[in-house]
């Protein structure tokens, strides 16, 4: 039974064992489900039926999955999931570059695939509804910063950061739940002839933490992407 009110994704994956995995567990938690074997065919699905959310196998047979990743962020925001192959990490880590959302690594189970879907589709749904309000203010946990005054808070008490990680922390709340990868917040945060200097990211990352986490070795805002890079944790429980 599907209903159109269902949220709509668009499964690219060339192993039909993944992608029959992919469409049962998906269907099951109440999403509607369309294929495509092919980066060409993945563009043309996009194209004609206007997914929610994509879920996106790296290794196709006519072109690299990245190439979508291109093709989609040059319009739209719409959310995008890699897989990948615990033996690419280095294509995981391009694809981030290159704007997708999130990635799970084959091979993943039904939990985890639903939760990554889940907060891919709430974290797009949440910037969406920030944009159209133009909201200044974002608040997690204790954390709140005033976008327009530059005043950071956390748990009442006003942090002062200096220019940089202020641009920092403001390029992660712009992405909040997003995954982001050194050579992003490089670009975002330092502009382009910075790509080979990650100890900026993490140098100033510390110094952020040292501000706004009560516990370092267990952040509650700026989470670790082991080899990948940073999340800033936006569950506002
Ligand atoms: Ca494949």
């Amino acid at each position: 039974m599907t209903d159109a009110n269902q949220p709509l994704v668009l499964i690219v994956e060339d192993e039909k064992a993944i992608r029959r995995f992919l469409k049962t567990s998906l269907a099951s938690n109440g999403f509607r489900t369309i294929e495509a074997e092919t980066a060409h065919h993945a563009i043309d699905m996009i194209q004609s039926h206007g997914p929610d959310l994509v879920i996106l196998d790296l290794g196709l047979p006519d072109a690299d999955g990245s190439g979508v990743i291109d093709h989609v962020r040059s319009s739209s925001q719409l959310p995008i999931i890699i897989l990948s192959a615990r033996d690419r990490e280095r294509d995981k880590v391009g694809a981030l570059d290159r704007g997708a959302d999130d990635y799970l690594t084959k091979p993943f189970g039904v939990d985890e695939l639903m939760a990554r879907v889940r907060v891919a589709l709430r974290n797009h749904a949440r910037i969406a509804d920030r944009d159209s309000k133009s909201a200044l203010r974002f608040t997690t946990k204790k954390l709140s910063v005033n976008l327009e005054t530059r005043q950071v808070k956390v748990d009442g008490e006003d942090v002062r950061l200096t220019a940089t990680e202020y641009r920092l922390l403001a390029t992660l709340i712009k992405h909040a739940g997003k995954v982001l990868t050194h050579r992003f917040l490089l670009r975002e945060v330092w502009g382009p002839g910075h790509a080979d200097e990650a100890h900026l990211v993490r140098v100033h990352m510390a110094n952020l933490r040292n501000k706004l986490e009560r516990d370092t070795t267990k952040p509650a805002y700026i989470l670790t992407e082991q080899g990948v890079g940073y999340r800033l944790c936006c569950d506002d429980a």
